[in-house]
């Protein structure tokens, strides 16, 4: 993730960082540079723009121009301005509620939602010792329910008996029942994905979230779709309401311009990130090591 971006920065600051002192024209032209860099790495235009003037503002301050070092202190501007962008602080995925836990997954189809909740049940289990129930929702794609099933025999998560032709609301009440009686900690509820935002599945989602009032409503995007997952979590934040993202195939995304604007622009926090088609290929999203990892 962010190898075109790294490596363009590491030039310009290589060089930056040789030069002595520098003139308000210098860094100007380095804030250029570093613009260039950002929108190849499809990061959104606004945010871009956002980024650049703020960081311009700073890097052109006395301070910096009348500093003995000033290319560091330029570089260590825009590594503030990416942790500002990224948001500052983790936000882990947050249990602070009365047991059992309700956590909605949705998202769209293929977008890693099931693999998701697989992996984040399993965390929660083998990590944090919480006792998890999971039940799939989705009756709309054969074998869903069948596949969470096998993800929880696999990793030693309980799964909601599955019965055949019940609906999702009808589901999400039972899997809350079964929680409450049977002590768990946590109930995780995998809906249904769909191809595009289609209003049909989103009041699906919409009826579910009424009736069991999650604590977490976790977004599942796919990295690799770039701004389209921008786009997609401001649809479903507005209408289902969106507590966190989780970004998946950030193995594969060389640019990163999806997770460098998501905060930006939904101002949702992004709390976890999906690295890998295994099970603990789960990392929680950290703005300051990300922009670390930018910097190199
Ligand atoms: P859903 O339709 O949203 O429930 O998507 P699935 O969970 O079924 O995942 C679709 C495909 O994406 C599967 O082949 C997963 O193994 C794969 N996948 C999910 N998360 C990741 C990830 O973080 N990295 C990679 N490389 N593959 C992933």
């Amino acid at each position: 993730m962010f190898d075109g971006l790294t490596g363009k920065l590491g030039d310009v600051f290589e060089r930056l960082k040789r030069r002595g002192a520098l003139s308000e024209s210098d860094v100007q032209a380095v804030m250029r540079e570093v613009r260039v860099a950002l929108l190849e790495a499809d990061v959104a235009l606004p945010v871009v723009k956002e980024f650049i003037t703020k960081a311009g503002e700073k890097a052109v301050g006395q301070e910096v121009l009348r500093s003995v070092t000033p290319g560091q202190m330029v570089v260590k501007i825009v590594h503030d301005q990416l942790v500002e962008m990224l948001g500052a602080e983790p936000e882990p995925v947050d249990l602070n509620a009365p047991a059992p836990v309700p956590i909605l997954m949705v998202g769209l189809q293929g977008s890693g939602k099931t693999t998701t909740t697989g992996k984040l049940a399993r965390r929660l289990t083998q990590r944090d010792k919480k006792k998890v129930l999971m039940a799939s929702l989705d009756v709309h794609r054969p074998a869903a329910q069948e596949q969470l099933r096998i993800l929880g025999e696999q990793t030693g998560v309980a799964t909601l008996p599955i019965v055949a032709g019940e609906q999702p609301v009808s589901i999400a009440k039972r899997a809350m029942t079964v929680g409450r009686l049977q002590g768990y900690d946590v109930v995780m509820l995998d809906t249904a994905g769909r191809l595009h935002v289609d209003e049909a599945l989103m009041a699906e989602v919409a009826s579910v979230h009424d009736l069991v009032q999650p604590h977490e409503v976790l977004l599942v995007v796919d990295a690799m779709t770039g701004q389209d997952a921008v786009n997609v979590a401001k649809a479903f934040k507005e209408r289902v309401g969106v507590t966190g993202i989780v970004m998946t195939r950030v193995d594969g995304d060389a640019r990163g311009g999806a997770a460098l604007s998501m905060r930006a622009v939904t101002g949702c926090p992004i709390k976890l990130l999906g690295v890998g088609e295994k099970m603990d290929a789960l990392e929680d999203f950290h703005p300051q090591r990300i922009a670390g990892r930018i910097l190199g």
